[in-house]
């Protein structure tokens, strides 16, 4: 069937529908179908937002039962079961194993929603204006977020968007030789380095939408001391890293560094919109209702959430797992840049998050483009989309990850042969 009714009606902000123009019809764990039976294996995974996979039947089936049950669907903030349910979970699943303390806040169902919320309450707890975030950092797309976002791309000068931000240089972001903390604390220590010392500073620990790049586990210690040294927030945006993707919960737990504040997005809901911030206690001052937001109590999210939270992360079973299979995606990562290493510049990642990067932006669409019609979707990323990304969720099997980078493989010699 042709995408014409799409086309025809839908914005021209479509994105993704030109990645895969097809139209998808059903799912189940790392594989889609369209509505005309063709087979697709995931290396997406709704962008992180599908770790325990499509249609995951355990979770499917107690959201089924909880609504037949006529369980709370929608409750703002009000107190529900489903609620105190995953709170319950959460807690000792997930907060309590690791010892860390924090209040949990639930905000509107996206990603951007936390993230705002994340730096309002930064602003307001320190009683400052400034928030630094790092080059080719990506924290969503509303203006609070936009302002914390890297890529120009999503800038446009009529927003006024970057107001209030300073954006300093990640990990690496200037060669292995230059030291990008003694950087950062000089622009701090230095009363005529015209920086303001900002409330908070945002960071993803391996930047996803920006080209996988992963900062190292000492980087990330450095960054939790300047932020204590200068009295500074430390914000991890965990929205696309958490929830297992590092193969840790939090990806800051391979660092041993804990951020005062954590926003989760994505995958928390395991399929479901949801949202929640993670604050210290002690940051903890709103007063009652002063942030909000209709879509804070999707119970469904909750159901699935708490079911995904109980069944995944109650030892660290499901933990040890992914990092066995993350071994696999690292091992062929790196196979497929030693084969085509006139092409690709270097190969990332961590845990479940993989990049090869190639020095023709042009030529890793056309690879994208050609996995598709082979049967794979898998996505660029990075700030020309240089970077082809490994996604897949959490939960696919060896045999499908070994199938999913064969058709890719293929897909780079076609490319490179026409
Ligand atoms: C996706 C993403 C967001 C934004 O989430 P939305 O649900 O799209 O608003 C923010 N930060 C990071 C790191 C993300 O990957």
């Amino acid at each position: 069937m042709s995408l014409a009714l799409f086309e025809q009606y839908e914005s021209e902000v479509r994105g993704y529908i030109r990645s895969f123009p097809t139209t998808f019809a059903t799912s189940q764990g790392a594989e889609i179908w369209d509505e005309d039976g063709k087979r697709y294996i995931d290396f997406f995974a709704g962008a992180g937002a599908l770790n325990y996979g499509h249609n995951n039947p355990i979770i499917n089936e107690a959201v089924i039962k909880y609504l037949q049950n006529n369980g709370i669907g929608h409750a703002l903030d009000m107190a529900t079961v489903a609620k105190r349910e995953f709170i319950q979970t959460f807690v000792n699943n997930i907060l309590k194993p690791r010892k860390l303390d924090y209040k949990l806040q639930f905000v509107g169902p996206t990603g951007t929603n936390a993230v705002e919320t994340a730096l309002k309450i930064a602003r307001k707890v320190k009683k400052r204006t400034q928030v630094m975030s790092f080059t080719n950092g990506f924290h969503g797309m509303s203006m609070g977020a936009l302002s914390i976002t890297g890529n120009s791309y999503y800038h446009d000068d009529n927003y006024g968007v970057p107001a209030n931000t300073t954006q300093v240089p990640y990990h690496n972001y200037l060669g292995e030789k230059v030291n990008t903390i003694a950087y950062l604390r000089k622009i701090l220590e230095d009363d005529s380095s015209g920086t303001e010392l900002p409330a908070a500073i945002v960071m993803e620990t391996i930047q996803a939408e920006g080209g996988i790049n992963v900062a190292g586990d000492k980087w990330l210690r450095a960054m939790r001391r300047i932020c204590d040294d200068f009295d500074i927030l430390l914000v991890i945006d965990d929205i696309q890293i958490g929830n297992g993707r590092s193969g840790d919960f939090f990806s800051f737990e391979r660092a041993g560094i804990e951020a005062d504040i954590v926003t989760l997005s994505k995958s928390i809901g395991a399929g479901h919109p949801m949202s929640l911030v993670l604050l210290k206690p002690e940051l903890d001052k709103w007063t009652p209702g002063e942030h909000s937001g209709t879509f804070r109590g999707n119970n469904l999210a909750f159901v699935a959430s708490q079911t995904a939270i109980s069944h995944y992360w109650s030892d660290n079973t499901f933990s040890l797992g992914l990092k066995g299979k993350s071994k696999l995606v690292e091992k062929i990562m790196l196979g497929l840049g030693k084969k085509y290493a006139e092409h690709i510049n270097e190969v990332r990642g961590y845990g479940m998050i993989w990049g090869a990067e190639f020095n023709d932006a042009e030529l890793a669409s056309k690879i994208c483009r050609l996995s598709f019609e082979n049967g794979l979707v898998i996505e660029t990323a990075g700030s020309e989309g240089q970077v082809i990304k490994f996604l897949g969720p959490l939960i696919i099997s060896e045999a499908l990850i070994a199938e999913g980078f064969d058709i890719l493989d293929k897909a780079i010699s076609t490319a490179l042969a026409a």
